[in-house]
């Protein structure tokens, strides 16, 4: 699988970008940073799966629709589960922030957008790919993903503190080869960490010991004004561990 990183971290700053996955130029992972990075080649994508309502998640679904739906041929399906779909359209999309673009027709005379259900534990699929949500641990209702083709897959942490579900999937499947997983902080913000539910680097190497296999792990969703301190932390626990962490910013490109 090819998976390429629109915007890798936790929030938006001077060059960095907010969380979004781009797979098999297919499907999108959350929608922190679409249009400025994929142009009119995002009018292409009609599949984004969102794993939680915080704004750096959904911030370019508006900006996505409204460029692209004159354009577009078919709708922008937006997959999520029931919390954050109700969000959606009670907070964003409302008629007031932005328009409501289930009311809005393409030239085909379909609706622009397409709200469509997550459940826990229920695969889903599309383009090819297979996708389960699981429940993450964050202060809103948060899914992280599994993201299966063929024999090959990769899990999705979503915005995260410790989560047991991740290590446990990852041990009895060999099928798994990678996980991109939130390290938002370095160790002096562990409580924050721990308030925001986010892993700070000490949270996250006790969360390795949970670890029975080596796979390769990606640090995402890291924020901004921490990167360097984070990008050190991380060093040093790859070297202590023996397990191969990159972390990750915009632009990279991941082979699966
Ligand atoms: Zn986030
Ligand atoms: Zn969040």
């Amino acid at each position: 699988m090819e998976v390429k990183i629109l915007g890798a971290f936790g929030s938006k700053f001077k060059g960095k970008k907010m969380l979004s996955i781009l797979i098999e130029n297919k499907v999108i992972i959350d929608a922190g940073n679409i249009v400025e990075s994929l142009g009119e080649e995002s009018f292409k994508i009609s599949d984004i799966l969102i794993s939680h309502l915080h704004l750096d998640h959904i911030a370019d679904i508006p900006f996505l629709i409204a460029e692209s739906f004159p354009v577009r041929e078919k709708p922008l399906n937006i997959w999520a589960q029931r919390e954050t779909l109700n969000g959606l359209k009670k907070y964003i999309m409302n008629q007031k922030v932005w328009p409501d673009f289930t009311k809005i027709k393409l030239r085909s005379n379909v609706s622009s957008i397409n709200y469509l259900e997550l459940k826990i534990n229920e695969v889903i699929n599309i383009n090819g790919l297979k996708i389960l949500p699981f429940r993450s641990n964050h202060t809103v209702p948060t899914l992280g993903f599994m993201v299966m083709k063929n024999d090959k897959s990769f899990i999705f942490s979503g915005d995260t503190y410790k989560n047991n579900e991740i290590w446990e999937t990852i041990n009895r499947d060999e099928k798994i080869k990678s996980l991109f997983i939130d390290v938002s902080y370095p160790k002096r913000m562990a409580e924050l960490g721990k308030v925001a539910k986010h892993l700070s680097t000490d949270a996250f190497e006790e969360e390795l010991k949970k670890l029975k296999r080596k796979i390769k792990i990606f640090v995402i969703h890291v924020k901004p004004v921490f990167f360097k301190e984070v990008k050190k932390e991380i060093k040093d626990i790859s070297s202590r561990t023996g397990l191969e962490i990159e972390v990750l910013e915009d632009g990279d490109e991941i082979k699966i």
